[in-house]
Order: C-alpha cells, then sequence, then structure tokens
C-alpha cells in the first residue's frame, strides 16, 4: 500500500501505516520460528454430495499465534510465500493430513474419504515437489487414490509444461488433482484442457449471492457445464444455504462444501461420523 502511495512523504511518517508494517514485519519473523515451535495445526472441512454423503475432508492450516491468537491462512499465507516458509510449511501439512488420513482408515466409514490438501505453486516449482509427495505416502502408508491436491490457476503462471509433467508423474501413482478457486485466476480456459486434472472447485465468490445476482448464476452454469465438457467433478465451495445448495445442486453441481454442511473443526471432532 506504502508503493500505490507513491513517493508521498506524508505517508512515510504515518503513525499508523508504521504501526502496520511493524505488525507485519513482526508477523514475517515469528512465522518463520512457527513450524519448529509447532504453532501450526490442522482443520479440516467436509465435502458432500447432494444426498448429504461425506465425500471427503479438506485440510485447512491454521497458526496459534502466542499472542494474537489464531490467524487466519488469508494472512499469513500469503507471508509463507514470500518468505519461502511454504515450502517446509506445505511439506508439514502433507505429513499431518496424510498421517491423520491413515488414522481415519481405522474406521470403516471413512475408508471412502478422500483428503484434500491445498498446495501453493511455489511448492509445485520446487524441484524435489515429486519426491517429497511421494516420500510422505510412503513414510504415512497413505493410499494415494484417497489424496487430492487442491492448485490454484496462479500455479500454472510457472513453466506449464513442468508443471503438467509433475502432475502427471503423481497422477500415474493415483493422486489426483483439483482446481481451487476456479474462475478467479488468469488463462484458465487454456490451460483447463491440457492439465490432468479430476475436479474444478467454484469459487466461493461466485455461490454468494446466487439466488439475488443473475450474474453470479450464470457464472456458476458455466463452470459446471465447462467442468462436465472436461469430464471433470465438480464441486462449490462456500455454501452457506440450503437455496445456494438447492440452486447448484439443479444446476448440476457434484459437490458441496461449506458452512452448511460443517464447518473447518479439529480432527477428533469428526469422529462422530464414524460411529
Ligand atoms: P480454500 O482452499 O478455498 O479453502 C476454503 C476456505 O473457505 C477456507 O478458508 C474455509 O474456512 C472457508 N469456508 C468454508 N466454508 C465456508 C462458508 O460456508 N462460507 C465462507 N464464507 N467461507 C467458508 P480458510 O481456512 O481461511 O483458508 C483460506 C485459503 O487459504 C484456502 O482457501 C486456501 O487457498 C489457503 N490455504 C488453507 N490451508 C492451506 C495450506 O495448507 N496450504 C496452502 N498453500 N494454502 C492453504
Ligand atoms: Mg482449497
Ligand atoms: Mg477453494
Amino acid at each position: 500500500q506504502a508503493k500505490a502511495a507513491g513517493r508521498n512523504t506524508a505517508c512515510f511518517f504515518d503513525p499508523e501505516m508504521q504501526a502496520a508494517a511493524a505488525i507485519q514485519a513482526d508477523l514475517e519473523k515469528s512465522l518463520r520460528d512457527a513450524l519448529t515451535r509447532e504453532q501450526f495445526f490442522l482443520e479440516y472441512q467436509i465435502q458432500c454430495n447432494a444426498a448429504g454423503h461425506i465425500l471427503g475432508v479438506e485440510a485447512l492450516v491454521r497458526w496459534q499465534h502466542p499472542t494474537l491468537g489464531k490467524v487466519l491462512p488469508e494472512v499469513f499465507i500469503p507471508m509463507a510465500e514470500e518468505t519461502g516458509v511454504i515450502v517446509p510449511l506445505g511439506l508439514w501439512v502433507l505429513e499431518q493430513a496424510l498421517g491423520q488420513l491413515c488414522v481415519w482408515s481405522r474406521y470403516p466409514k471413512s475408508q471412502s474419504w478422500m483428503l484434500a490438501v491445498n498446495m501453493s505453486g511455489l511448492q509445485l516449482a520446487h524441484p524435489n515437489f515429486v519426491d517429497s509427495v511421494i516420500r510422505v505416502l510412503r513414510q504415512t502408508g497413505a493410499n494415494p487414490a484417497r489424496v487430492r491436491i487442491e492448485l490454484t490457476e496462479g500455479a500454472m503462471q510457472k513453466d506449464i509444461d513442468e508443471i503438467i509433467g509433475k502432475m502427471n508423474e503423481l497422477k500415474a501413482l493415483g493422486v489426483s488433482f483439483s482446481l481451487d478457486h476456479f474462475g478467479t485466476g488468469y488463462s484458465s480456459l487454456l490451460h483447463l484442457k491440457r492439465l490432468p486434472l479430476a475436479q474444478l472447485k467454484i469459487d466461493a465468490s461466485f455461490v454468494r449471492d446466487l439466488h439475488c445476482n443473475p450474474s453470479n448464476a450464470m457464472l456458476a452454469q458455466a463452470v459446471i457445464s465447462l467442468g462436465h465438457g472436461f469430464d471433470l467433478a465438480v464441486i462449490a465451495e462456500g455454501v452457506e444455504c440450503a437455496e445456494q445448495q438447492e440452486r447448484l445442486e439443479h444446476m448440476g453441481c457434484d459437490a458441496f462444501q461449506g458452512h452448511l454442511f460443517g464447518r473447518p473443526v479439529g480432527a477428533e471432532q469428526l469422529h462422530h461420523y464414524f460411529d
């Protein structure tokens, strides 16, 4: 924001902005140590079909800051990307989530669940990406066919052929891929026909106001038709009310995620589904 203000020197001395910058610098510093201090934890949010049957869960990382409390990913993921912390953090998320999948595997009712893990483009671009995913699969003993990696269109901005190559290597092992926040990034249509995807996620911004905003409804319908045209399953995120689900279901949407079905919760809070 300081950049946007240009060379306005007044802004340099603006105490509010200085305070904000100091908080930012502080956060960045503590983010670097957060992993060794074991301040991260995962929550899981269920994904359902139209009948309310659980298809799987998405792992979502949280940061328990010693003084600020629970910091949400919108705040620290961009920081983790800028500082490179995202690479070890992303690996930690994968280890935790796949370990949890194996714990759940003891319960027969969870055995059909897919586990979705978000990955940053920077992780994907890392030369050791494929090897580290394979290593975590081996270490945890997780079934690759139950692992779904959620990528954003931003991840496709780098060398697309290299990314497709990496995705195909993991796909050969059974791992599948979903394109997250679909429709909010760039050049999505061109990539869509080349990427080895299994699923598209309709971004929550198209789901919001679905019942009263005709252009959002049109966009949601377009994403669903597009996905099905490419033989992909389509899941909507941010589904908060029954009207949204009904509209999406009517449009042919295959799966749903959002507060209507369940908020992100700790792993143990999902155990009642296994009874
Ligand atoms: P996402 O992958 O699209 O995750 C879904 C986000 O929507 C989550 O936000 C979830 O809490 C929120 N959400 C779920 N249902 C509803 C609903 O009904 N209404 C509304 N308003 N929101 C809902 P969260 O956990 O804050 O995560 C934000 C983003 O941070 C994620 O978006 C994902 O892009 C990123 N993220 C989360 N965990 C990781 C991670 O382990 N690695 C990476 N690279 N990114 C992550
Ligand atoms: Mg996601
Ligand atoms: Mg998403």
